[in-house]
């Protein structure tokens, strides 16, 4: 058995994934997660999946004397994967309190528990949100960020700029910031994969949620986009080539392998799709009639968003594998496996 990983929000939808590509490398692993946005649920399904059960901790990190309490009985975590959070945009937009409160407090008791009980890694889920509108396509991890449109999105590029801080005052303490592009897809066997609350806010699940009939119709926000034809551009990339990407940050870390105390890297195909794109290629994978309209433009969408992957590629070795047709699929099976339980 390799380490024990500390996986924060591992019950949820990147973080169930990567706790199964961590037990499938021989980590062993302690998921942190208050279930506020997720369930109990994934603990059995990563069993079944894996044949291993994660060691569970229900806690709200964002209270400090309770994170303290997990990392004097987990001493022996020797790096840690920071998952969970608060993520939805327009939620964000109304309750920004809400959202810095959860999501920095949550850092920064983390952080103290790590300078605390010495534990000198730490991987960040971060998102390409922090480049704001990108002045350079594609988005090379050089490119400065901006202020995004978003509290959520906030939440990332401060705690990003926290981390800075703190890795460049700590005597030791390393940290890998991976910026996601847009994760979707499912794992392949259908039994975790994204699972909203209410309304879904992403493109994905609302095509799949329309397509197994839940709801009416796919609002499309926008077809007057300086794009191809008209609707935003996004970097989709499958979650499980995501997921693997955190192990090998991971082993990067506990190799010492990194070139600096504070790395980030974009994590996405570098092939960017539009909305309609993916509507047509969800028709032609399902083989099932999309119900959509054109709406007026979403507030805070940028026309055009994907990733230069070459610094990934050399410094991690790693390279998405999966196309769009296989995310779709996947989602698909997924949505379908979670609708049949009823
Ligand atoms: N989108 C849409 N209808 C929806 C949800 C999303 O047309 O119900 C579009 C959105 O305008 C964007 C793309 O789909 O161009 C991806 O949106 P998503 O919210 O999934 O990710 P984002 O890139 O905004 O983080």
């Amino acid at each position: 058995m390799k380490s024990k990983i500390m996986v924060t929000g591992g019950c949820g939808y990147i973080g169930s994934h990567t706790v199964i590509e961590l037990i499938k490398s021989g980590f062993e692993t302690v998921i942190v997660d208050d279930l506020s946005n997720s369930s109990e649920k994934s603990l059995d399904r990563i069993q079944e999946i894996t044949g291993v059960l994660p060691h569970f901790e229900k806690v709200d990190l964002a209270n400090q004397e309770k994170t303290m309490k997990i990392f004097k009985k987990h001493t022996d975590v020797k790096a840690v994967i920071h998952f969970a959070a608060h993520k939805a945009v327009g939620e964000s937009v109304e309750q920004p309190l809400m959202y810095y409160q959860n999501n920095l407090f949550s850092l920064i008791n983390l952080l103290s528990a790590l300078e605390k009980y010495r534990i000198p890694n730490f991987i960040f889920s971060s998102s390409a949100t922090v480049y704001g509108i990108p002045t350079n396509l594609p988005i090379t991890e050089d490119e400065a960020t901006q202020r995004p449109f978003s509290p959520y999105g906030n939440t990332k590029k401060v705690a990003e700029e926290i981390l800075d801080d703190v890795v460049k005052s700590a005597a030791n303490l390393n940290a890998i910031s991976l910026r996601y592009f847009n994760p979707i897809g499912a794992h392949e066997s259908g039994l975790i994969g994204e699972l909203p609350n209410g309304i879904p806010n992403n493109l994905m699940p609302y095509i799949t949620q329309v397509a197994v009939g839940i709801r009416e119709k796919l609002m499309v926000f926008g077809n007057d986009y300086p794009t191809k034809d008209g609707t935003p551009i996004r970097d989709y990339i499958h979650v499980v080539d995501l997921a693997k990407a955190h192990v090998i940050a991971v082993e990067r870390l506990l190799n010492q392998q990194n070139e600096a105390a504070f790395e980030y890297f974009n994590l996405g195909t570098g092939k960017g799709y539009s909305v309609f794109e993916v509507i047509r290629t969800f028709e032609e994978v399902t083989k099932t009639k999309l119900n959509y309209e054109v709406t007026s433009r979403r507030a805070g969408d940028v026309p055009q968003l994907y990733a230069a992957t070459n610094l990934a590629e050399k410094k991690l070795k790693w390279k998405a594998k999966k196309g769009l047709k296989e995310m779709i699929a996947s989602s698909w099976k997924w949505e379908q496996n979670v609708r049949g339980e009823g």
